[in-house]
């Protein structure tokens, strides 16, 4: 006897949602033998493949995003290499192209200013808001 659940066409099924890229409910659209091929999502209604989530992100592919984030901070960094890094302070009036130095996230360059309290950081592990409040004169 199998231990493994067999699953019906019309069954309720929780899927990786390829439009709300959320675990979401699902239910089975389609079998291909045992195997769950096509869901729809009860969320937006898409119909798609089904999605094991319990496998998340494979290991590859996310090795391949961080590479690509690494790049670009790495490019930022240079570009902005001769300028002098500054430590990180909310009260700090950063502008674009600054290099600063955030206790949390390293080394990253202010890629734009938001609003009048808010940058855009661009740090290794990815872009961050952060608070940083221009010099009123
Ligand atoms: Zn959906």
């Amino acid at each position: 006897m199998s231990t493994t659940k067999k699953y019906q066409v019309g069954e309720e099924i929780t899927s990786v949602c390829t439009k709300c890229k959320l675990p979401l409910d699902h239910t089975i659209a389609a079998m291909v033998g045992e195997r769950v091929a096509k869901v729809q999502c009860k969320t937006c209604g898409g119909l798609h493949r089904y999605v094991n989530p319990a496998a998340g992100e494979s290991p590859a592919r996310k090795a391949a995003k961080q590479t690509k984030l690494e790049h670009a901070w790495e490019q930022l960094v240079q570009s902005s290499s001769s300028k002098k890094k500054q430590p990180y302070t909310f009260a700090g009036p950063f502008k674009q192209n600054d290099l600063i130095d955030h206790a949390q996230f390293g080394l990253g360059v202010v890629t734009q200013r938001l609003s009048w309290d808010k940058i855009q950081v661009t740090f290794k592990e990815g872009e961050k808001i952060l608070l940083s409040k221009r010099k009123v004169q």
